[in-house]
């Protein structure tokens, strides 16, 4: 067997600060009642740890409500996740004279979005902001953004050239009031926010799906205003890309180089970051995307996520009749570098001729 392990996976900065936070949370607060805003990270395991030792969820990753706002008491501890939250609901629990920042685990590279939004919104441009608009990240860069500059949301490049058509003067308001529905901030006017944008994303988006975003709108802006006036019409944001989404990304670009015969993928099914890592893998590769080892049921069956109809499927004989079979090995930022060696060691469990770990360890 070969395994091709991907330069960078695995856990980033601000996963790994978010989980030592809620730990410490609970540490320190052994009488009180620990609450979580939503999934730690989206990673099933390590929130059903937390689960365990007693956190509880207030919503889940959706927004949807496990346990009403009425039962979250002052002296509660409530803790912030990775993505941050909307101001909406840190107010909330302001008012409520919840402590919030003592536990606040919001990333500083989704702060420092932030903080890049609101300094194009003093300097008059509007938000472009790609990202699902689903996802609790972009959720609370919207809500952030909105206070300072008007914001909408693209999701993916043809909602980018939907807008663009707009702004072009090729669809009508009624078009862009029905396709961005629920995606613009309040007061939001197609007419009088578009001639001065700047693009920020969702940190975990394809850092390579945003530049195109951005290089479209920065392309749109020379033809509408012409070259010599771009910057008047267009602000360059290329800084607030995450490095762990690049450096995990640019890492699965390198893996595509491999002669390997499939990719194995693994993260939890809600982690963006893992699904793009999955979808850049399945230009080259059959790619698998799985949660833990246990998915892999034996060398003639895997259950594993389709991220495209978001649901799970089975694939038989997905190991090939090669030898060596090779393999692309690689996580998402939200998933434990243990659950990457029980994979591994998963697969050896199917070639007992396989040189053992240890043994090509020791030369280590
Ligand atoms: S993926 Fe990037 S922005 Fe998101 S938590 Fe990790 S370091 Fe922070």
């Amino acid at each position: 067997m070969v395994f091709y392990l991907a330069r960078h996976f695995g856990f980033c900065y601000g996963v790994e600060n978010a989980i030592e936070i809620s730990y410490k949370a609970l540490e320190e607060n052994p009488s009180k009642r620990v609450f979580l805003l939503s999934q730690m990270i989206h990673n099933q395991e390590v929130n059903r740890d937390l689960q365990n030792r007693g956190i509880r969820f207030i919503m889940d990753t959706d927004g949807r409500q496990f346990i009403p706002w009425e039962e979250i008491r002052p002296e509660d501890v409530v803790i912030i996740p990775a993505f941050g939250t909307t101001l909406e609901i840190e107010n909330l629990l302001l008012d409520k004279g919840v402590e919030v920042q003592k536990y606040n685990t919001t990333c500083p590279f989704v702060e420092k979005v932030w903080n890049r939004a609101e300094k194009l919104g003093v300097e008059k441009y509007s938000i472009i902001i790609h990202g699902k608009p689903g996802h609790e990240e972009t959720r609370a860069t919207f809500s952030h953004s909105s206070k300072d500059a008007p914001s909408i949301i693209v999701r993916d490049m043809d909602d980018a050239v939907q807008l663009g058509n707009y702004m072009l003067g090729h669809s009508s308001r009624e078009t862009f009031f029905a396709k961005f529905d629920g995606k613009f901030s309040t007061g939001f006017d197609p007419d009088r926010n578009l001639s001065r944008v700047g693009v920020v994303n969702q940190t975990t988006m394809l850092a390579t799906e945003t530049q195109g975003i951005a290089d479209y709108f920065r392309q749109l802006m020379v033809e509408k205003y012409g070259a010599e006036n771009i910057q008047d019409h267009f602000a360059d944001t290329r800084d607030t890309l995450c490095y762990a989404t690049n450096d995990n990304q640019d890492a699965t670009y390198e893996l595509l180089e491999t002669d390997a015969h499939l990719a194995i993928v693994v993260g939890g099914y809600n982690s963006s970051n893992t699904s793009h890592i999955a979808e850049l893998c399945a230009r080259k590769f059959p790619t698998y995307f799985i949660n833990s080892e246990a998915e892999i049921r034996s060398p003639a069956e895997i259950h594993h996520f389709d991220y495209h109809n978001k649901q799970k499927i089975v694939t038989p004989n997905f190991l090939p009749g090669k030898d060596p079979v090779k393999i692309v090995l690689t996580s998402g930022a939200s998933c434990p570098d243990t659950l990457v060696d029980r994979v591994l060691l998963r697969l050896l469990e199917f070639f007992p001729e396989a040189k053992p770990v240890d043994a090509l360890l020791a030369v280590w």
